[in-house]
């Protein structure tokens, strides 16, 4: 900005100066030309007056007295004056000697006196005093109208122009004080205006690196002031526009972090350009470390490069559901969805990913599930069909074998409805159709119904049945289900415990929790079938589960019912030393 000013400063100096000095030599040869005309005439007037008062018959016979008369002359005037002969010799000078002087017949002004003009006028440099000087020239007659001379009158030409020189030196002083003037003052609003534009131009080369804070503050002329205020606005709403980004951006963020499905986005280079965690989580990758990365290095699965591949190939969207092996087996749905500028060109590739593992093995579950109730439906059925049939083929004649038939028969038929109960349990647990009634309970009080429930069951076996409240715990919780939770766990107990066995129940408390034990010291459970005995229909040992009327839901109701609660269930167990289940529940239910 300092360049502009100092340009407009230099710019308009020197337009001033060359004017200035353009207007000085114009008025200056305007002024002179006029003086010199001025004097011009004062001098040929001057001339025509000497020349009249001069006596010319004096001089026809004796030119000495020309020198006399005009000796007299040249006393009151300063002019020089030169008499000439008519043949051009120099009679007379009161510059210069006579003799040294050459024939004046050719000079000019002589020249135009001779061609018939009054006054011949001529200005030029004298060869003889090297001076600027300008003649006026008149022919000398005597009486009879003979020429007997020419009369000059020539004066400094600086001399007739001094006055001018006096007035220009003047006028030259006074330019100068005014060039100085228009320089203090051009100084002054060129700084009011540079200095404003400098502030703009500041506030202009912030917005551009997006500090959208600075304003203008200055005070200038009314326009430039409004170009300050629009700049203001324009940097407000920059702003207001980019708080506005920043917030979608945060927004976007977000939400693109808290999906439950994987997004990457890869450029039109192939690099990936963005991730989100369940992303890194999906592919075992941190693939945050790799932004910038194609996708090809970024990746592991070669199914999900083919897809990326090909839907940047094709510029198409693809949809494959794929199976992931690393770091884990997983089933995911995988979509590629190119997105597109104005102009229809790919910009950049979306890559989502969702986790159906889950879903997928629900489905396996439930397929299974139908494939194992029947399974486990037949069993039972089979049994009664076959007895009954017998039975009905003549077995029926021997009672012994009737009544042992009839007891296998109800036998299977109870299991039957026990397992038709469990399984209707389970659905409709599953299907959320019991609503529980939420309500405090102390688990010590349920813990008396349930042993009071089972308590033929543990007198029959003569099991040790000991429940151990170590604080009083209430608990939140719809009190049939924790009911059904006890009854299942102690029921196992029983079932899973020889006689004179025994079985501990404790109650106790965390700072949130209820925490609940069911201890054995029965059958025990072997380790490989450990993690699978919450699975549905699972038993370690068919036969014999079958034989102790188990239905293998048992321990998958629990679980659901417990998870369902937020809580969560631990098994600690040894073969043929007994089991330990422990139960943490949240005290106040949400
Ligand atoms: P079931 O109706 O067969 O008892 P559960 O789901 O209740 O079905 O139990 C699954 C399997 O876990 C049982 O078949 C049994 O083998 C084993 N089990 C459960 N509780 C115990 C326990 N307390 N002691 C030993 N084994 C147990």
């Amino acid at each position: 900005m300092k360049q502009l000013r100092a340009r407009i400063l230099g710019f308009f100096m020197l337009v001033l100066v060359l004017f200035t000095l353009l207007f000085l030599y114009l008025i200056s040869s305007i002024l002179q030309r006029q003086a010199i005309e001025q004097q011009g005439e004062d001098l040929q007037s001057q001339l025509l007056t000497l020349s009249s008062q001069l006596d010319a018959t004096q001089f026809e016979d004796d030119l000495d007295l020309v020198d006399l008369q005009l000796d007299q002359t040249a006393e009151v005037i300063t002019e020089r004056i030169t008499f000439i002969s008519p043949e051009g010799e120099v009679i007379y000078d009161t510059r210069a000697q006579e003799e040294t002087l050459e024939n004046h017949l050719d000079r000019p002004e002589i020249q135009q006196v001779l061609e018939g003009e009054s006054i011949g006028t001529f200005n030029r440099t004298s060869e003889s005093t090297g001076e600027v000087l300008y003649y006026a020239a008149t022919d000398f007659v005597n009486a009879e109208g003979e020429l007997i001379g020419f009369l000059r009158l020539s004066k400094n030409v600086e001399e007739m122009g001094g006055l001018t020189d006096q007035f220009i030196q003047t006028l030259a002083l006074f330019m100068v004080i005014s060039i100085l003037v228009a320089l203090l003052f051009t100084n002054y609003w060129t700084k009011r205006i540079s200095d404003p534009i400098e502030k703009m131009k500041q506030i202009t080369e912030r917005l551009r690196i997006q500090d959208y804070s600075s304003r203008y503050r200055e005070h200038s002329y009314k326009e430039i002031d409004e170009l300050g205020l629009a700049i203001n606005h324009l940097a407000m709403n920059l702003d207001y526009q980019m708080q506005e980004i920043n917030q979608n951006q945060t927004q976007l963020k977000e939400l693109v972090n808290h999906l439950v499905i994987g997004v990457m986005v890869v450029d039109n280079y192939g690099n990936i350009s963005m991730v989100n965690p369940v992303m890194n989580e999906i592919v075992g990758e941190d693939l945050y470390g790799k932004i910038g990365m194609s996708y090809e290095e970024g990746l592991h699965s070669t199914a999900l490069i083919d897809l990326i591949t090909r839907a940047i190939q094709e510029r198409s969207l693809q949809n494959k559901e794929t199976t992931l092996l690393y770091p884990e087996e997983k089933v995911v749905d995988v979509n590629v969805v190119p997105i597109l500028n104005q102009s229809k060109e790919t910009i950049n590739h979306i890559v989502l990913l969702y986790d159906i593992t889950e879903i997928r093995r629900l489905e396996k579950v439930r397929t299974d599930f139908v494939a194992n109730v029947s399974h486990e439906l037949r069993t039972p059925i089979t049994a009664v069909k076959g007895f009954a049939e017998t039975l009905l083929d003549g077995a029926l004649e021997d009672e012994e074998v009737l009544v042992e038939f009839l007891k296998i028969i109800h036998k299977e038929s109870t299991r039957l409805d026990l397992m038709v109960q469990d399984i209707l349990q389970l659905s409709r647990l599953e299907q959320h159709k019991v609503r529980g009634v939420i309500q405090d309970v102390r688990i010590k009080d349920v813990a008396d119904e349930v042993r009071n429930i089972l308590h033929q069951k543990v007198d029959l076996k003569q099991i040790t049945l000991n429940v151990v409240e170590k604080e009083a715990v209430v608990m939140e919780i719809d009190r049939d289900q924790l009911k059904q939770i006890l009854i299942n766990l102690i029921g196992n107990a029983v079932t899973y415990t020889p006689n004179k066995g025994w079985i501990g129940v404790t109650i106790d408390r965390t700072d949130h929790e209820a925490v609940i034990t069911v201890s054995d010291n029965g059958l025990g459970i072997p380790k490989e079938s450990q993690s699978r005995i919450f699975e549905r229909f699972y038993r370690v040992d068919k036969a014999r589960s079958r034989n102790a009327g188990g239905t293998g839901l048992g321990l998958a109701i629990v679980k659901w019912l417990i998870e369902n609660n937020q809580g969560r269930i631990t098994l600690d167990s040894e073969e043929n030393k007994g089991s330990t289940f422990t139960i943490w529940l949240p005290l106040k239910h949400e």
